[in-house]
């Protein structure tokens, strides 16, 4: 059965228990196509009563979840790979709808959401924890890793149809049950997704959808029932959820914004540097964590990188990305398009010149989007606003610098250290930067450090609050608790 990929939509539901139910909450909102500026759905936010109900649930799940055999826990996680990788396209069509980025982008989002739930099938194995017979005389002593309960993700708009999967398969398959809230911003590939769960196999209660906005996440942050909490989004808010989870007791891991930088050496290849840098600060709208929106260039190729980095961004077609021809789709909102604009006027007003302006992008066709064409600043001083604060757009500022070091001093400078890339043919430079660099996703000739699944995805300082991290070994770490067996048999 396909998945309904045209709009209008019904509008979102939760998924509890086993079924569907309206939120009962009193605010909702438009969920609306950014590249039209069409309503294509509507959300209701959830009251916190639907939250005690899927925490009930979750609890209730778990009491069998948690001891049914791991190897009977990872099956429909197999059967979801499956389901996603059958309905990518559909998921790839509605993501594009609600959200704005390119077919290409959603596509490869999804993809990088699969890998995570293809890392979890293999729990069996990474969920062991350590055996040492004879460990003292007569004594043998065993690591067992046991799941804690019920858990929620919170997560934001950029990236709707992976980051729910950066936590959903790691919680279920270490035996506890999952709450995910979405954005409310575009949460209908959110309920898609949830549309296969439910066809693949996991008992009423294990894998939960509530929706809503600031008062759901606080019913979920203040709930007694919550074991755990993973957020992903602004730095703000990230750290009043962490002090918030963190008050109440709960596990929390929460990632937040980011400003990130691009090293150029003279020694790099400038024509890929150039690529690829203008790739990082534009793709997906430059509504991406790890946007590096900041190229930093030793002097002496400053001016030659800067027509490389120019070419390349002229060359960029705005539009709807449902069109094939589109590399920048649109931005969330016009409220979002409007913030993105003030903050180039900022850059103008602060003395970065101005090398290309995006701001009168108009697509054909698409009068209701909000569209920003690439836009490029040179000369840009590290003390400015464009240089220090989070764009969310398709906006990249160039800073000449005299060599390797101050390029390092710079962007560890930086109040976030969630990525950060090099360009060089100098192993030496590479390994200044690896040893130096305060951040926690680290390019070498990569525009966009995104890690694979099974490595965690880094962060730290403002960009990071809590130790482990999302994705990989660390969920593992973070969904359980290990218990010590230390045991005797005299007569053995
Ligand atoms: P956001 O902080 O506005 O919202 C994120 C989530 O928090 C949403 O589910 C939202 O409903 C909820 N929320 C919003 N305000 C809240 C409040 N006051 N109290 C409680 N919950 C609240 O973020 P966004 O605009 O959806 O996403 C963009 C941000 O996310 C950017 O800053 C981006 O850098 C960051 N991000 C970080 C990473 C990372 O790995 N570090 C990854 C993706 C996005």
């Amino acid at each position: 059965m396909s998945l309904h990929t045209t709009p209008p939509w019904d509008s979102v539901r939760n998924y509890v228990d086993g079924s569907w139910r309206t939120p009962t909450g009193e605010d909702g909102q438009a969920i609306v196509n950014p590249a039209t500026g069409e309503a294509v759905s509507h959300v209701e936010f959830s009251s916190a009563a639907d939250v005690d109900d899927a925490v009930a649930a979750g609890r209730k799940a778990f009491e069998t979840w948690q001891s049914t055999p791991v190897e009977e826990r990872i099956q429909p996680l197999f059967a979801l790979k499956q389901l996603l990788e059958t309905h990518q396209a559909e998921l790839a069509e509605v993501l594009v709808r609600e959200h704005g980025k390119t077919l290409a982008e959603a596509n490869g989002e999804l993809r990088r959401g699969i890998e995570n739930v293809e890392v979890a099938c293999g729990i069996p194995s990474m969920m062991q924890a350590g055996h040492l017979p004879n460990a003292a005389p007569e004594i043998d002593e065993t690591a067992v890793r046991k799941p804690l309960g019920v858990f929620t993700a919170i997560t934001p708009f950029n990236f709707p149809g992976m980051i729910p999967l950066w936590f959903l398969p790691y919680a279920v398959a270490t035996g506890n049950a999952f709450i995910l809230k979405p954005s409310e911003q575009d949460p209908v590939v959110a309920e898609r997704i949830f549309e296969l769960i439910d066809r693949a196999g996991f008992p009423d209660g294990v894998v939960q959808l509530v929706h809503g906005s600031v008062d759901t996440v606080n019913a979920l942050l203040d709930h007694d029932g919550i074991a755990g909490v993973s957020f992903v989004g602004s730095t703000p808010v990230a750290r009043t959820v962490y002090e918030r989870a963190a008050k109440n007791g709960k596990r929390v891991q929460a990632q937040g914004g980011a400003k990130n930088h691009v090293i150029v050496t003279e020694s790099a290849d400038l024509d890929f540097a150039a690529e690829k840098t203008v790739s990082s600060a534009c793709a997906c709208g430059g509504e991406r964590c790890l946007a590096n929106d900041v190229a930093v260039v030793e002097e002496s190729v400053y001016d030659e990188f800067t027509d490389r980095v120019l070419a390349v961004a002229r060359e960029q077609t705005v539009g709807d990305g449902l069109d094939e021809d589109t590399d920048i789709g649109a931005l969330i909102t016009p409220e979002h398009g409007e913030r993105v604009r003030e903050l180039i006027a900022t850059g103008i007003d602060e003395g970065a010149e101005l090398l290309l302006d995006g701001c009168d992008v108009s697509v054909d066709g698409q009068p209701g989007g909000t569209f920003l064409g690439p836009t490029v600043f040179g000369d840009v001083e590290p003390t400015m606003t464009i240089a220090r604060e989070e764009i969310f757009g398709p906006v990249l500022g160039l800073v000449p610098v005299s060599d390797l070091d101050e390029a390092i001093e710079l962007l560890n400078r930086s109040d976030f250290g969630n990525a950060a890339s090099l360009f060089t043919s100098s192993g030496a430079d590479a390994r200044a930067v690896r040893h130096r660099a305060d951040v926690g996703n680290l390019g070498v000739n990569a525009g966009t450090a995104a890690p694979m699944a099974f490595f965690h995805f880094g962060g730290r300082s403002d960009s990071f609050f809590g130790d482990l991290h999302a994705q990989g070994e660390d969920m593992i770490h973070f969904y359980t608790d290990k218990t010590i067996y230390i045991e005797r048999w005299p007569d053995a």
